[in-house]
């Protein structure tokens, strides 16, 4: 049955509330919570904890210290309600109501470091770049003027963040496409690899070929939720992976080139890549891989390359958060029940102002168009 949340009924307030955490770390989260400012009912303080830990699952690959990353990831971006977090592997069953569960929580054994830029080449140049771009719209002065007032401090970083953020939150992309990031991208799966390379705006990929690399000792990935099947059947799967590397290597041995070899090759064979994507392409595809209804691999992938950018430039990470963060409102169509609650479903936020818009009209008063809940909701 379709669940529907008012201005009246209580049920959309404790989701809207929980993921305030999120809008007040986030670049976006200041212009969302004012959206939904007008909506919400007085705060009450909360509890609130960072994530596990993540606890190893990996296999064929050792777990690197490097990728633990959860704590600063986690505690960053994500805080919850301390009910909504039963300790990992306790086999205590979440509240349906819960954020869906961090793949940090695991060490999938890959790696994300960002190769380039430095952090001193990102605080001198990027932010005045962008700002650069923006303000060349705007002035009658040259670029070269702009940037030399930007990149020698006559221009306030603070002013040139907030000209960034406004046009960032504006839509305005085109001026965020002149900043790169080169990754160096370890350890993930194929499964992951075949997701990561459908992007194609803005983004340069090179991977580890299965036609020219002949794999020595092939690594691969045991999701979590295998680990922790029943012995058996994750012996068969592990079996599984191992049988079909053993078939490779025998094909190799027989003389069959790696190019055909590979057709034995799992989806849980670990690949390697190197991406290079602009500011743009990056807080897209960041908007669609944070998302918790995204595959948890590539979920993860995403929470490590977030903290890379954080590490540099904490300004330009805050911009890298599911999509519903920027939106305002959750749009996808298998969180209707809000088992998400990062952000209320969109059915509910416009349900919400059909009843708020319908009880103004009763009493006789016209809700202004300022009062809108988003400006780029349909008009009702
Ligand atoms: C949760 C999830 C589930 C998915 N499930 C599937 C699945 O089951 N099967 C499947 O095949 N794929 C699936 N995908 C992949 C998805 O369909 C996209 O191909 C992928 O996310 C790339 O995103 P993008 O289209 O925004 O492309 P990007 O290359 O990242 O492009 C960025 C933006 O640029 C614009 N753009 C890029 N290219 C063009 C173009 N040629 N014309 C016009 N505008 C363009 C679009 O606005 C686009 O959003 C899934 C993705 C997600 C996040």
């Amino acid at each position: 049955m379709k669940r529907r949340c008012s201005i009246g009924r209580a049920s959309i307030w404790p989701a809207m509330r929980r993921m305030d955490s999120v809008s007040s770390v986030a670049g976006w989260g200041r212009a969302t919570s004012e959206v939904w400012g007008s909506l919400l009912p007085p705060k009450r303080p909360r509890k609130t904890i960072g994530l596990p830990r993540f606890v190893g699952c990996s296999a064929g690959m050792p777990a690197d210290a490097s990728t633990d990353s959860s704590a600063a990831v986690g505690t960053a971006a994500y805080t919850r309600a301390v009910t909504d977090s039963p300790t990992p592997g306790s086999g205590n069953r979440r509240p349906r109501s819960a954020t869906p569960r961090s793949p940090a929580t695991r060490d999938l054994g890959m790696r994300a470091t960002l190769l380039f830029p430095t952090r001193e080449i990102v605080e001198q140049y990027y932010v005045p770049l962008i700002y650069t771009a923006c303000r060349t719209c705007y002035s009658e002065l040259e670029p070269q003027d702009i940037f030399e007032r930007a990149t020698s401090g006559r221009v306030a970083a603070e002013k040139q963040q907030e000209l960034v953020r406004r046009v960032i939150e504006s839509g305005h992309g085109s001026t965020i496409e002149h900043i790169v990031f080169t990754f160096a991208i370890s350890g993930v799966t194929r499964t992951l690899s075949h997701q990561l390379v459908r992007h194609r705006a803005g983004l340069a990929f090179d991977q580890q070929s299965q036609r020219y690399v002949k794999y020595k000792e092939p690594s691969y990935m045991v999701p979590g939720t295998v680990s922790d099947a029943d012995d058996e059947l994750r012996q068969r799967f592990e079996e599984q992976l191992a049988g079909s590397l053993e078939v490779y290597e025998e094909l190799l041995e027989a003389g069959i080139p790696g190019e055909d070899a590979r057709f034995v090759m799992p989806n849980a064979t670990r690949t390697n890549l190197v991406m290079t994507t602009n500011l743009r392409a990056l807080i897209h595809m960041s908007g669609l891989r944070l998302c918790t209804m995204a595959q948890w691999e590539i979920r993860r992938l995403f929470q490590l390359i977030r903290h890379e950018i954080f590490t540099v430039s904490p300004f330009l990470g805050s911009f890298l958060a599911p999509k519903c963060v920027p939106l305002g409102y959750c749009d996808e169509d298998r969180n209707r029940d809000e088992h998400c609650p990062i952000r209320p479903h969109k059915d509910n936020v416009l349900g919400a102002w059909a009843e708020k818009k319908a009880a103004a009209k009763a009493a006789g008063k016209d809700l202004p168009a300022k009062d809108l809940p988003a400006k780029d909701l349909p008009a009702l």
